[in-house]
């Protein structure tokens, strides 16, 4: 062996997986059952009071999706992962070990509609608060922050106009109100951005795009950088104080550099329940070892199209960060060299029938609310996932009346290309 440290590539294929110890299988099985035998009865003791590390129950682990979270961590340079339902089950599971009723965090204006409503209103009814700031205005989060603020919450690129985040920025912020950064890194993946590298503290992840990458498996995903100090100001009890169930063990003393991914799982998975299926962890770590080939196809296939979007008489405008005219271009290049990811939004002249009309014409492009997938998709977001919200919050949120959303697909760009030009000159 050599000294070498893995690339992404070779990571994207082998971290977290060995041929099978009792069967020699190379791809990882999928380990379909609930639970697992004890050794013994003293095994099974010291399983249950977390002095020692095992499968116990699939709700709180299964060997599959172990590899899955080995795969992650390494893939974004965190400690430890733990693999969850959903996204969206990924954000509940991180605040639960972050928030008491009556905490507050303060989230970017600009995210995935489903996170504007699952903070907005559900979260409210635990008592949590979000609290609105820009991501192009780094001073809103400073004013944003409170002594009762717990955590900051940015996407990397942010849904749906596909803008490019200054997570250095804004983790200084968080480093000076002592709370840590969230970035929800799910339409940059790590291919493209490693927020961590970047002063992120916790990265969640919707498995079900890009990750998975195929459109066939819905689950979540929460890294831990291993970089807080959850001890330092009594601020997180879940992680600094005696755990009643396990002995009166702090997590975070017990723990040290993984304690959060350790909380997310024993407090988190164990109450709240959103264990990932072993199958869907099964597809979406095959999904994974084509990352880095999908990726880069997705970004390329995307900017030929962003192109041609900017020359066509019934676009108004295109909001695309890797093409070199866009105000999100030069944090593009910084955070995102490669290329600026594979969803973003255009304006139509034609306005909101325009959009209604464009993807009703579209034959290649699916007609659906999902991004991240080999096919290329469309979305109008002001009659969909956006249209819960008035009309000043739909704009600000990038989800105008006139706005249609894209995810390019790995296809042949000559091809979208053709089906665009159709169903806008038509
Ligand atoms: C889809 C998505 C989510 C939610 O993930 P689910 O797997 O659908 O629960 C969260 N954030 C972003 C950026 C997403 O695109």
């Amino acid at each position: 062996m050599s000294d070498r440290l893995p690339g992404f590539s070779t990571l994207a294929v082998h971290a977290g997986a060995q041929p099978d110890p009792t069967t020699g299988a190379r791809a990882t099985p999928i380990y379909q059952t609930t639970s697992f035998v004890f050794n013994d009865a003293d095994h099974a003791a010291s399983l249950f009071g977390l002095q020692s590390f095992g499968n116990i129950y699939t709700r709180i682990g299964n060997p599959t999706n172990a590899v899955l979270e080995e795969r992650v961590a390494a893939l974004e340079g965190g400690t430890a992962a733990l693999a969850v339902a959903s996204g969206h089950a990924a954000q509940v599971v991180v605040m639960q070990q972050l928030l008491q009723p009556g905490d507050e965090f303060v989230a970017a204006r600009k995210l995935y509609g489903g996170s504007i409503n699952q903070f907005s209103q559900s979260f409210k009814s635990f008592g949590w608060n979000v609290v609105w700031a820009d991501p192009d205005d780094i001073a809103s989060f400073e004013r944003a922050v409170t002594p009762r603020t717990k955590a900051i919450f940015v996407e990397s690129i942010a849904n749906p106009g596909g803008s490019i985040t200054d997570i250095e920025a804004i983790s200084t912020v968080a480093r000076k109100a002592g709370v840590p950064l969230i970035v929800d890194n799910t339409l940059a993946t790590p291919y493209l951005i490693k927020p961590i590298d970047h002063g992120a503290d916790i990265v969640v992840h919707s498995l079900t795009k890009f990750l998975g990458g195929h459109g066939n498996s819905i689950g979540g995903v929460i890294v831990d950088a291993g970089t807080f100090d959850w001890s330092k100001d009594g601020k997180y009890p879940m992680l600094s104080e005696p755990r009643p169930e396990y002995h009166g063990i702090k997590l975070h003393e017990t723990f040290g550099n993984f304690a959060f991914a350790i909380a997310c799982r024993v407090l988190g998975l164990r109450d709240l329940g959103p264990a990932l299926s072993p199958f869907n962890a099964f597809l979406i770590l095959t999904g994974i070892e084509t990352l880095p080939l999908r990726m880069q196809k997705h970004c390329d296939n995307a900017k030929a199209i962003a192109e041609f979007l900017s020359g066509h008489s019934a676009v108004a405008s295109v909001s695309y960060a890797g093409l070199a005219s866009d105000k999100y271009n030069q944090l593009a290049r910084k955070y995102s060299p490669k290329g600026a990811g594979a969803v973003f939004t255009f304006s139509l002249k034609g306005g909101y029938d325009a959009g209604v009309s464009l993807v009703s014409k579209l034959t290649l492009f699916s007609h659906l609310a999902n991004v991240g997938d080999t096919r290329s998709l469309v979305i109008h977001p002001a009659s969909t996932t956006h249209s819960q919200l008035d009309d000043a919050a739909k704009v600000r949120s990038g989800a105008g009346p006139d706005v249609v959303r894209l995810s390019i697909g790995i296809e042949d760009k000559e091809d979208l290309i053709a089906d665009l030009e159709q169903a806008l000159g038509a």
